[in-house]
């Protein structure tokens, strides 16, 4: 499991030169129930029950439009040397492993068992498919931002790996709430100790520390409703003091960066809507910049 969310180092994008103007790639989220090995159906079908593939595609297909079509492909039969979910090169294909999916009930098993459940966890979801389900949306997000960046060739000011994480992040806490991404976190934690102490490949892997994720996913998510989130995320010390100061600018940051890139991706029937997600992100962050301004010498001087 070292490398969940493994997307290959390929810095390759797609350079289409497509017009933009025909447009018109969808979302097909393909399960193919022939290619699945049976010690790994039973993932697939709370993966498939929960429909959180087909809620990512659909979200995709309403609001953007892609130069080209997207494979979403839930099957063991995957390129050479695959083993987690992994976006292609071109952004035209992602594939979603049934071992994987297998691999992620098993850490989701172990945490429903021996961890506490954060009181703003959903009750009714606090066990092995619950938390399969609601970690598999965070990941797909994740594999979703990828093919975006890809597909659209968004610029990127950072590694691509964090990238791809911060669309994770809004895409579900905009968009479906905070369990995705409360369920990421514990079992990102609960991967980050099988991991045991870092490694040479780890510290250099184009991904983030595993625990260091774990941190990012609860900070946006902490900083998306800071009035919400504070008491039952930092109060009860799942998110350290330290950091949560800076969540509320950084979850503005991001919310506004991405509704910006996608703004010139927006699909007719969206651009209204999306537009105005955009200015609200943006007025959003001139204020939180402006606060986290006020707070800053008190933040500095508390460390
Ligand atoms: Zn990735």
């Amino acid at each position: 499991m070292a490398g969940v969310l493994l997307v290959v180092g390929f810095t390759l994008v797609s350079c289409g030169g497509d017009d933009k103007d025909e447009a018109k790639g969808k979302v097909v989220v393909v399960y193919e129930d022939d290619a699945i090995a049976p010690k790994n159906r039973h993932a697939v079908e709370v993966v498939r029950k929960a429909r959180v593939l087909e809620q990512a595609a659909e979200w995709v297909n309403t609001s953007l439009a892609l130069p080209h079509d997207l494979a979403v492909k839930v099957t063991d039969k995957v390129p050479p040397g695959v083993e987690d979910a992994v976006t292609q090169p071109d952004g035209r294909t992602i594939y979603v492993p049934p071992e994987f999916l297998t691999q992620v009930q098993g850490i989701a098993a172990n945490v429903a068992k021996t961890v506490e459940r954060p009181t703003v966890f959903p009750q009714d979801k606090y066990n092995a498919d619950g938390l399969t389900a609601l970690s598999t949306q965070f990941i797909f997000g994740h594999e979703l931002g990828h093919a975006l960046q890809r597909q659209l060739m968004l610029a990127n000011l950072g590694l691509e790996e964090d990238a791809a994480d911060g669309f994770a992040s809004f895409y579900t806490v905009n968009e479906v709430g905070s369990a995705p991404s409360l369920a990421a976190a514990l079992v990102f934690d609960e991967l980050a100790r099988k991991e045991g102490r870092m490694t040479l490949e780890g510290l250099s892997s184009d991904h983030p520390v595993t625990q260091a994720r774990v941190f990012n996913f609860l900070c946006y998510l902490e900083g998306s409703d800071p009035k919400k989130y504070e008491g039952p995320l930092v109060g009860a010390r799942y998110l350290p003091k330290t950091r949560a100061p800076l969540c509320p600018q950084a979850w503005a940051m991001l919310d506004q960066g991405w509704w910006t890139q996608l703004q010139p991706h927006f699909a007719a029937a969206f651009k209204d809507q999306g537009n105005k997600n955009q200015e609200d992100a943006r007025a959003h962050l001139i204020a939180e910049t402006k606060a986290f301004a006020e707070r800053l010498d008190k933040f500095r001087s508390g460390q």
